[in-house]
């Protein structure tokens, strides 16, 4: 049987990278950059004014003056003034090019002004160069400033926007389709019978999916019939970049998703992995070589493996820079079956000294899922122990 590390990699190594495309500065934040920017400009591209105040030669002031005379005013977005002679100073507001012949600032506060003289405070420290940001002093034209894989966050897409790109490339949102299989799912706002349940799990892996901004998913939930099966996932395959199916892969009679698969001519690269819960999770690529994960049905184990693998192979798809993993302690002793990978719902909190733990929230099955609201996300334990003590540092997958 598969270990959930060799598992991870023989989905990782067989993810496709889609070609990216080129999207409106606006529509780009939390997408992952494809390309790389360069700084079109030195950054700030002048020598910047950063205080309201005059501007003065600094060989002036060393020379002992500290009466100077206003001979103009140099407002942001003006071209640079030019100083006159000694003595002379030019009122400078922040965000202004320093004037030329200029190279020192004396903010507002350290001045005390009459008409168009200025006298300095006796007992201001004026450095040269002080309160001015000089020009390429961040980075220089065509400087790297940023490099695909990174999320767009607000940082990003305002260095985006400095370097003049109004559209940007990004990785492609794969077309994902969530399918659910099962005869006794019922649509979350029709009639059901006593022995009937809702399909959540569509919904959930369309939810983890797309807060992670990773995918564009389509929900479609299918019944177990080997027949009507095969034509709908043939359908949704066409139509689709990636297959993520729940249910119907374990060994029950009507549990046909595996054999629906490699009969459409899917290569299985992996059925069953060492893990609880979501131990039967089937992974291959299809005849199109599209990836396909059929993910065990018990809405624990669907989206403990849409978090654990198929969340990392679409970040791999995007190119997104590989995050460190996270770890955190247990807050109490984990009881656990000690020949397999278990993973266990935790709610996160903080110890006294301000360290991440992480509350054991265990489920009552892999079917429990409503105990899975509030939670987190899940720690990884290996297999080994029987339990696992309190303090234990281990892996944390959030949702
Ligand atoms: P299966 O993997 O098809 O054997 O399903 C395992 C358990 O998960 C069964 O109790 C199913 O009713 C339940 N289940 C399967 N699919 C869903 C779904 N989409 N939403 C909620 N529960 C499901
Ligand atoms: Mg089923």
């Amino acid at each position: 049987m598969t270990e959930v590390a060799e598992a991870e990699s023989l989905i990782l190594e067989r993810m496709p990278a889609w070609p990216p495309r080129a999207v409106a500065i606006g529509d780009s934040i939390s997408r992952v950059l494809a390309e790389t920017v360069r700084a079109e400009r030195d950054q700030p591209p002048f020598d910047r004014v950063t205080m309201d105040g005059i501007a003065i030669s600094h060989d002036d002031w060393a020379a002992g003056r500290r009466r100077f005379r206003v001979t103009g005013t140099q407002a942001a977005g003006t071209a640079a003034l030019e100083l006159g002679k000694p003595g002379d100073c030019i009122r400078v507001m922040t965000g202004a090019p320093c004037p030329d012949g200029a190279d020192t600032v004396i903010p507002v506060e350290r001045l005390e002004v009459s008409g168009d003289d200025v006298t300095v405070a006796a007992d201001a420290v004026v450095a040269t160069l002080q309160f001015v940001h000089r020009r390429g002093s961040d980075r220089r034209a065509g400087d790297v400033l940023l490099e695909p894989g990174v999320r767009l966050g607000p940082a990003e897409i305002a260095v985006l926007a400095s370097a003049g790109k109004a559209r940007v490339e990004v990785a492609a949102r794969p077309r994902v389709a969530a399918v659910s299989t099962g005869d006794e799912l019922v649509g979350v706002d029709e009639p059901l019978e006593p022995f009937q349940i809702r399909s959540s799990n569509d919904f959930a892996i369309e939810a983890s999916l797309r807060r992670m901004d990773l995918a564009e998913v389509t929900r479609a939930r299918l019944k177990d019939d080997p027949e009507a099966m095969l034509a709908a996932i043939r359908r949704l395959h066409e139509s689709h970049d990636v297959l993520v199916l729940s249910g119907g892969v374990s060994m029950g009679q009507f549990d046909f998703v595996p054999a629906v698969l490699e009969s459409l001519g899917a290569e299985i690269v992996f059925h069953r992995i060492n893990q609880k819960p979501g131990r039967p999770m089937w992974f291959g690529l299809s005849s199109g070589g599209k990836p396909v994960f059929a993910l065990p049905g018990n809405p624990v184990s669907t989206l403990v493996c849409t978090t654990r693998y198929v969340l990392p192979a679409l970040r791999r798809a995007a190119g997104l820079d590989d995050a460190p993993p996270e770890r955190v302690r247990l807050a109490g002793d984990v009881a656990a079956p000690a020949s397999m990978t278990y993973f266990l719902p935790v709610k996160l909190s903080s110890s006294d000294e301000g360290v991440a733990v992480a509350e054991p929230r265990p489920t009552n099955t892999s079917g429990d899922f409503v105990s899975l609201a509030y939670t987190d996300g899940f720690v990884e334990l290996p297999p080994g122990p029987r339990v696992h003590a309190a303090g234990t540092v281990a892996r944390l997958f959030r949702w």
